[in-house]
């Protein structure tokens, strides 16, 4: 996306930023960003109804709270830690980041630094030699529990007692520390299998009150604070009682689902990945809700099966990946006629294209609220309120 010649520039720009690709919008100045955020929801969506001022981050810097990088050597032999080069390969060295967990960051330079006294190579990706790829840290926002997954290319890692006992050492805030096995040639970051190598394996963090497990693999929403805001803008706008019976679509790991949960008379989830429905089924447990169930199918196919019989909601929520939502899903949910709609978007395009059917097909968009989620970037969430018109809808 294009940015304008015109605009302010941003006093804390970052000198990575051509080479990395991740912040579309750094160079203008966090005020102006949010503007051009509000001024695109409303090309998009204005024709729906009016768009509310975008609820913008108070401190809008190092707010990622899982940070990945990774590990390679120059040409002259230097081993190099940061992310790829947009579009490459080719590994940009960063030892911190505008967006980035401080302490996260830290440590993933110590653990570069400590690399050639352990005698641990870092992976080549084209000879398929040596061992570590990439460095995960992921940090509870509220908890401060901190997790390390060590990404090796091989389950053999000789001096693994003597390698964590100096990081913890170092770091005496991580809580545990994961070897994960990943041998394959592939673009995932993360393998398979796992080793724990220090604690139990997961860490533990606190949003909108309930507990969360999160593990090296699990989904979790990676801007904490925002997250807050997000989802108490979601439920605000939901209005629930201990009557309202609640459906939350692309549930993930039961996040907006648990929150709603602790209102709401029941609650069911319903999401795609199989990992993330079995986190959404213990997060359930650790935080003693016993009114949640979470299913593991295609949004689509389970909300065409909940209409044909004659399942009835009063709330559905929706939180959709950045492709939308499906036809289907969207027939079968008018279909089934809840009386509020609460769309959680990550991609205003998609959003408009489904509030196109959702409005011709018996809702009226009520409110449209965009929410900071990640400065510095292009990307932008909303989370929009649609109302059943008393009639009915005109399938
Ligand atoms: N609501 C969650 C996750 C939102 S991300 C949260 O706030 O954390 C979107 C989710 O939709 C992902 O977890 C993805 O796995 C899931 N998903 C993608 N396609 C799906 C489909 N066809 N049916 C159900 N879930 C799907």
């Amino acid at each position: 996306m294009s940015q304008t010649s015109n605009i302010k520039t941003n006093p804390n720009a970052c000198p990575l930023a051509k080479k990395c690709g991740g912040c579309q919008l750094q160079n203008m100045t966090y005020d102006r960003q949010l503007k051009w955020k509000q001024a695109r929801c409303e090309i998009l969506l204005k024709k729906f109804g009016k768009v509310e001022k975008i609820i913008g981050m108070e401190n809008p810097y190092n707010y990622r709270n899982k940070v990945q990088a990774a590990f390679g050597r120059t040409k002259s032999g230097k081993i190099i830690s940061g992310v790829y080069q947009s579009g490459s390969h080719r590994i940009v060295s960063v030892d911190n980041c505008m967006t980035e967990d401080i302490i996260a960051d830290k440590i993933i330079v110590d653990i570069r630094e400590m690399l050639p006294k352990f005698k641990i190579w870092t992976y080549d990706e084209d000879k398929g030699t040596g061992f570590l790829r990439h460095v995960l840290v992921k940090r509870g926002f509220t908890s401060g529990e901190v997790m390390v997954v060590l990404v090796g290319a091989s389950g053999y890692f000789p001096m693994k007692k003597k390698f964590t006992a100096a990081l913890l050492e170092k770091h005496p805030e991580i809580t545990t520390v994961v070897l994960n096995i990943n041998p394959k040639d592939t673009n995932l970051v993360l393998g398979d299998r796992e080793e724990v190598l220090y604690g139990n394996g997961y860490i533990e963090d606190t949003l909108c009150g309930c507990v969360f497990r999160i593990s090296p693999k699990s989904f979790y929403q990676i801007n904490p604070v925002q997250t807050e805001k997000l989802y108490g803008k979601a439920m605000e706008l939901a209005e629930l009682n201990e009557n309202t019976g609640v459906l939350d679509a692309y549930c993930g790991i039961g996040t907006i689902g648990l929150v709603a949960a602790k209102t709401a008379g029941r609650v069911i989830g319903v999401e795609l990945n199989p990992d993330a429905v079995k986190d959404a089924i213990s997060n359930c447990k650790r935080n003693g809700m016993d009114n949640a169930r979470f299913y593991c199918a295609d949004a689509g196919d389970f909300m065409q099966e909940l209409a044909e019989n004659g399942e009835r909601f009063d709330v559905v929520f929706m939180d959709p990946p950045r492709s939308g939502s499906s036809k289907k899903f969207i027939e079968s949910l008018v279909a089934s006629a809840p009386k509020k709609v609460v769309y959680i978007s990550c991609n205003p395009e998609t959003l408009a294209r489904d509030l196109n059917l959702l409005t011709h097909k018996g809702y009226k968009v009520k409110k449209i609220c965009p929410v900071d989620m990640f400065p510095h970037t292009n990307h932008i969430e909303c989370a929009v309120l649609l109302v059943r018109h008393n009639g009915g809808c005109s399938l």
